[in-house]
């Protein structure tokens, strides 16, 4: 009889890439360390440090960043924004990633850094994403990716405009994008239709968010636009005090929506880990990514100019 799990079978090889947050205890130290050690095994092609609301973590970004270079086998890219900064401390910071040997930025506008309050550009910084990827360009020859919104930044006028942004940041020299957070796959791909109608053609990877507590989510996603389906409600209704519960329940709806997009032919996945590293390693034993040595066939290929 069919087995109830069809085993997993992609188009084509999977990549994935991790992101983290710089810890700012101790204590996270710690877990972020053991994050990236149970991580590594799995090859990403690249990892990714966030940037803290207005420059707020600039040296302890640095930090990780530069000890993820040093001291691990992982390729590690900085999150960098331009918000709340003149054009010359961002490429500062710029030039001292370079300096350290850090290859690839994420490039980001970055939101105000009172929550709630309408973004003003800085009188002498970089005003949007766009700016800073244009400004990266002239710092050194840095790999650049940027945001995309498959649900549409909160703040763009309409969508046409967002993807038109978006179009402008890859035709300024980024050559991948990576996506806000989504739960609604169909939202994805009917935003991929339109991203390859315009003309791009660079990875946009779909960001993949771990439900690691629904609450806290849901308010994540009314701040940044992105839906949650009525399905996902009652899933995780009465959960709240059942962490292990909640768990499973969390890396089922991941692999899912990871399984539906790799089906569509998606291979490249880009995980918000928070620092967790359960959820991400189970999803990525089932999508077929596992540990093996650097160069042994089963190592996950860099993403640069796969269809996804
Ligand atoms: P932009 O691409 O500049 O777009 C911002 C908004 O402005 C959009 O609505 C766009 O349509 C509009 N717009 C663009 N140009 C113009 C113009 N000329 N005139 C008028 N409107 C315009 N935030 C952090 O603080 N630190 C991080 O590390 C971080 N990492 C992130 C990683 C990913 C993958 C994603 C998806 C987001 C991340 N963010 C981070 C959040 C991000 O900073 C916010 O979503 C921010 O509000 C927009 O950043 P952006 O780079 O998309 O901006």
């Amino acid at each position: 009889s069919a087995p109830l799990i069809e085993p997993f079978q992609p188009a084509g090889p999977l990549s994935v890439s991790f992101e983290f947050f710089p810890p700012k205890t101790e204590a996270m130290q710690e877990q972020l360390w053991a994050c990236i050690r149970r991580l590594e095994p799995l090859h990403p092609s690249f990892v990714s440090v966030t940037y803290g609301a207005g420059g707020s973590t600039r040296e302890r970004t640095h930090e990780t960043v530069a000890r993820i270079r040093e001291e691990t086998t992982l390729t590690p890219a900085a999150h960098l924004t331009c918000v709340a900064a003149t054009q010359g401390e961002v490429d500062a910071v710029a030039r001292a990633y370079w300096d350290a040997g850090v290859r690839h930025i994420v490039a980001l506008r970055g939101d105000p850094p009172e929550a709630g309050t309408r973004y003003q550009p800085h009188p002498g910084g970089y005003p949007f994403a766009l700016d800073l990827v244009k400004g990266l360009r002239k710092v050194a020859d840095f790999e650049i990716s940027v945001a995309a919104y498959p649900e549409g930044h909160p703040e763009a006028t309409s969508l046409d405009a967002d993807l038109d942004n978006l179009k402008r940041k890859i035709d300024a020299g980024a050559t991948r994008a990576i996506t806000q957070f989504f739960f609604d796959v169909d939202a994805y791909r009917r935003f991929m239709d339109r991203v390859r109608a315009a003309g791009i053609t660079v990875p946009v990877i779909p960001g993949i968010l771990p439900v690691a507590s629904f609450s806290t989510v849901t308010r994540f996603a009314a701040a940044c636009g992105a839906s949650i389906p009525a399905w996902m409600g009652p899933l995780f209704e009465g959960l709240d005090d059942e962490p292990e519960t909640r768990k499973l329940v969390a890396a089922t709806v991941a692999m899912e929506q990871c399984r539906a997009l790799a089906a569509d032919g998606i291979h490249n996945f880009h995980f918000y880990t928070l620092n967790r590293p359960d959820l991400v390693h189970a999803i990525c034993h089932v999508l077929g990514v596992r540990a093996s040595a650097p160069g042994t066939p089963n190592a996950a290929p860099a993403d640069k100019g796969e269809r996804s």
